[in-house]
């Protein structure tokens, strides 16, 4: 009877994958498609155009994996087959004009970001529609359009001559999680110590759980693409430099906030190698980063904190992992509604607590959970979390979603960045 069930299980384990390899085949071909687009609007309103279509050569991802899981993100995106109206592919993302449009300044002002967003290659005309996320969870369209694969005019520009270093390598992009580093501020000269920079942070990050548990399924990339000159813009000392991705400090007038609006570029640099997420290492002593998830994380190379803050940061940009701080300063207003469950894994209004981590929670720890030395290594409902003191919650005293001195990361984090890398590899 045993090894009945044993093929049984077997058949449907491998009539799942090799259907999904199938789907693959059947919707796309080899490289990805890249869709560069701009967002535009204010605090009340947004809007979306297509700037172009490109072709790029790799596809990191996954070949099995096509359709979201997470649900994460404050936009979605679907690619339908024409022919059988079939979703395809699917992925959710955040941006950093939607962060914009939540400072004071989007009160009053109207403004346009790039955005960009990738996905395998289609073979055949496939509908592609940009969804943006609700109050209330259910998502809008912000635009629709038909794609035909076989445009002339899709750009297939050559890729720029920059070394790329597998600086870790663990297997096949397909079946791995790739972390592909990008150099900002780095001087033709500098690339040795990008290359060091990068695995140094790699070495970090493996050594963190839940990376050092899974490092066997993840790869580090080092993409070397040289500046004109070093660091990164500071416009609070006045000093403008030329960058490859012309990042900068002090983004929405927050020091410590270091950005950039040029996806394009990044993108441009990144389609070197294969990736599934991108982080950007900027050459600089300064503190500062900033994690948007599934767009990119960026960072420091030589802060006492650099990779603290790096390891943070992709939380973020990779995990869709929210900030547990609240008492720092930040320049969002109302970030997070209270009467609803924000998407975010490691924080909680307690509208639908059970969808998050209550499952890790011990029967006998009170929520809320008081701070306290009983308390202070249990994985708990702590008031304040999400830039908000009252009403939003997160799982533990300390965390690295909190301060760069925590251990590490909460159990929570560390559940969901272990889905996320599952989901990522096959
Ligand atoms: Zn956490």
């Amino acid at each position: 009877m045993r090894t009945v069930i044993f093929v049984f299980i077997s058949f449907l384990l491998f009539g799942a994958c090799s259907s999904a390899q199938t789907d693959y085949d059947m919707y796309f071909k080899e490289h990805s498609m890249r869709l560069d687009m701009v967002l535009a609007g204010n605090k009340h309103t947004q809007s979306a155009y297509l700037l172009e279509l490109k072709q790029e050569p790799f596809w990191g991802g996954s070949t099995t994996k096509f359709v979201d899981k997470q649900g994460y993100g404050e936009y979605h995106f679907t690619i339908r087959d024409k022919a059988s109206n079939k979703v395809i592919y699917s992925r959710g993302f955040c941006t950093l004009f939607e962060e914009w449009r939540t400072t004071e300044e989007a009160k009053t002002v109207n403004k346009a970001f790039y955005q960009t967003v990738t996905f395998p290659y289609p073979k055949n005309e496939v509908v592609f529609t940009l969804n943006e996320r609700r109050k209330d969870g259910t998502y809008n369209a912000l635009l629709t359009m038909l794609i035909n694969p076989e445009d002339d005019n899709i750009r297939k520009e050559k890729l720029p001559n920059y070394e790329v270093v597998k600086v870790v390598d663990n297997g096949e992009p397909a079946n791995s999680v790739d972390f592909t580093f990008i150099a900002e501020g780095y001087q033709l000269d500098e690339m040795d110590k990008f290359k060091a920079d990068v695995k140094d942070m790699a070495d970090y990050i493996l050594s963190m759980e839940p990376y050092k548990t899974q490092k066997h399924k993840i790869n580090f990339w080092a993409v070397c693409s040289p500046s004109v000159d070093s660091e990164a813009d500071n416009p609070r000392k006045d000093k403008w430099v030329n960058t490859a991705v012309n990042s900068s400090f002090n983004t929405f007038y927050i020091d410590r906030y270091l950005e950039t609006g040029d996806v394009i570029s990044i993108r441009d640099i990144a389609a070197c190698a294969p990736y599934d997420h991108i982080c950007v290492l900027v050459n600089s002593e300064k503190y500062g980063g900033g994690g948007i998830y599934n767009h990119f994380s960026i960072g420091t190379s030589d802060h006492p904190k650099a990779r603290e803050v790096m390891l943070h940061e992709i939380g973020h940009g990779f995990g869709g992992l929210a900030d547990e701080y609240y008492t720092s300063d930040v320049a969002y207003q109302n970030f997070f509604d209270l009467k609803v469950e924000p998407w975010q894994p490691n924080i909680t209004t307690l509208v639908n607590f059970k969808s998050k981590w209550k499952h890790l929670v011990d029967e006998s720890t009170p929520i809320p959970t008081p701070v306290n030395n009983k308390y202070e290594d249990v994985c708990g409902v702590f008031e304040g979390g999400g830039y908000v003191e009252k009403g939003v919650y997160r799982p533990a005293v300390n965390c690295r979603m909190k301060t760069n001195e925590a251990k590490g990361f909460c159990p929570a984090c560390q559940e969901a960045l272990t889905e996320m890398i599952e989901f990522v590899t096959d």
